[in-house]
């Protein structure tokens, strides 16, 4: 009998919160946007979705020298370049990477020496057939016109990585 008592009191206890929870709200302005029509600003420092090889802005020619760093470093294996030498420096004769299987880990920015591979500060990147995932070469230098570049570049992300210089004190070494 009691604990018939206990439970119709933590019962009717719970429905009074939920109606109240229900109440509070009801009155409050919605947090969702009317997307596509309504857009929330993107993070500035956000980058991913898609891929773009760069090009010099002043000379027009290809910033990726072929070096297969990006492939090297790679965890899921996606990057494929084709190194060729004409000109006194490296191209890349092909460069397939095939987001399908690409972790967004931006590693293969990183690495890149001549900041000729970028992540694109966009989220709205969709495709509908498989096949449109696999990025040529054509297909990432024309997302260098299509999106615009994210700030993390390979040479700006391995000076944000590089240890502070400077005396040991500075660096808070001695004495520890
Ligand atoms: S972001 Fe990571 S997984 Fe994707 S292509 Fe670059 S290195 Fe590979
Ligand atoms: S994108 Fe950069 S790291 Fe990759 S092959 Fe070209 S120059 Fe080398």
């Amino acid at each position: 009998m009691r604990n018939n008592r206990i439970s119709s009191v933590t019962l009717l206890k719970a429905t009074i919160l939920s109606l109240w929870l229900t109440m509070k709200n009801l009155f409050r302005r919605p947090v969702t946007v009317q997307y596509p029509a309504t857009r929330r600003p993107i993070p500035e420092r956000w980058r991913g979705g898609t891929f773009a090889l760069t090009t010099d802005k002043e000379t027009g020619e290809e910033n990726c020298i072929g070096c297969k760093l990006c492939e090297r470093i790679c965890p899921s294996n996606v990057i494929t370049v084709e190194m060729e030498k004409h000109s006194g420096r490296g191209w890349a004769k092909s460069f397939i990477l095939d987001l399908q299987a690409c972790i967004q880990c931006e590693l293969c920015v990183q690495v890149c020496p001549t900041d000729a591979i970028v992540m694109v500060y966009g989220m709205e990147t969709p495709v509908t057939r498989r096949e449109d995932l696999i990025l040529n070469k054509e297909k990432l230098m024309a997302n260098e016109k299509l999106y615009p570049a994210a700030w993390a570049r390979g040479l700006k992300l391995q000076q944000l990585h590089e240890p502070e210089r400077g005396t040991e004190e500075k660096r808070g070494v001695v004495g520890k």
